[in-house]
């Protein structure tokens, strides 16, 4: 993606060498639409939030490392503003007002508005504080552990949780979680894969933004989705355990991740993104 040189979003909270918040009352991270199951990322069991806040007191980086990583904050910083702009359009269009989310970059451990979050929890958004958590150290996963990399396979991660905020905005992140009471865990996780594949889509969206602003270079809509066929639950769980569970997917499968991403990014058009009624599904 062309990204030096252009604005960086001043939504931005940088917790990053701050070290870890307390384990939120009632642990889970309930709410929370994380991107990556954590189990893979060798943080301990389902739960989420019962893992000790990780020291990040001591670290020693390199000049080297740090210099990487101030470039990564900045390119996560120009993508969010380019989210900020193509999302305000959207809405301008529709006679209404875009409210931009926050993003917090943070390293070890943090507490968000759904609770304790830590590295291992990967990138999410959390509907209650409308803030979007990521750990930079992320890339590297993504990259080596998933053999997602390329700028845009990030540029992807947070447009795809800028997607729940619109979500949010929308009602349909409510919508769902007043229907979770209700239902079994299998029918919630069907609900949950529409969702996630409707923030796969409106990530797609973005990227059509970008490639109509001249923003995205040979190779970023490749990168975007590798790195969507890498996160793939099937994918994902294959990883882990030898094998998949359809009934426990959540996020849907590698092919739907990559056809809800294809697909935003060629229509660029919001109304073909209902996964909730979508014959597919
Ligand atoms: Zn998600």
């Amino acid at each position: 993606m062309l990204w030096q040189g252009r604005r960086e979003s001043g939504n931005v909270e940088d917790r990053r060498g701050m070290g870890g918040g307390t384990i939120a009352a009632g642990g889970g991270i309930i709410g929370v639409i994380a991107l990556v199951l954590n189990f893979l990322l060798g943080g301990g069991g389902g739960g989420g939030g019962s893992q000790a806040p990780a020291p990040t007191s001591g670290r020693m980086e390199s000049q080297e490392t740090r210099a990487a990583e101030d470039q990564l904050s900045r390119f996560v910083k120009v993508v969010l503003a380019d989210t900020e702009d193509t999302w305000a359009d959207i809405f301008k269009r529709a006679g209404e007002t875009y409210p931009a989310p926050t993003l917090v970059l943070f390293s070890g451990s943090t507490q968000s508005g759904c609770g304790y979050a830590s590295a291992q929890t990967g990138p999410f958004y959390c509907p209650g504080d409308q803030k979007l958590y990521v750990d930079l150290s992320f890339y590297d996963e993504l990259r080596s552990r998933f053999g997602g990399g390329g700028d845009f396979a990030m540029a992807y991660v947070v447009a795809h949780e800028v997607g729940h905020h619109i979500q949010t905005l929308m009602g349909t992140s409510e919508k769902l979680s007043r229907l979770r009471q209700r239902l079994s865990e299998s029918e919630y996780n069907r609900y949950s894969v529409m969702m996630e594949l409707q923030a796969d889509y409106y990530a797609g969206v973005f990227a059509h933004y970008q490639k109509g602003k001249g923003y995205l270079e040979e190779g970023d809509i490749e990168e975007a989705l590798r790195a969507a066929n890498a996160i793939g639950d099937d994918n994902l769980q294959k990883q882990a355990q030898g094998y998949a569970v359809p009934e426990s997917f959540t996020h849907g499968t590698s092919a739907q991740r990559m056809y809800w991403f294809k697909k935003g990014y060629e229509s660029g058009d919001l109304n073909q993104g209902d996964t909730f009624n979508s014959p597919d599904l």
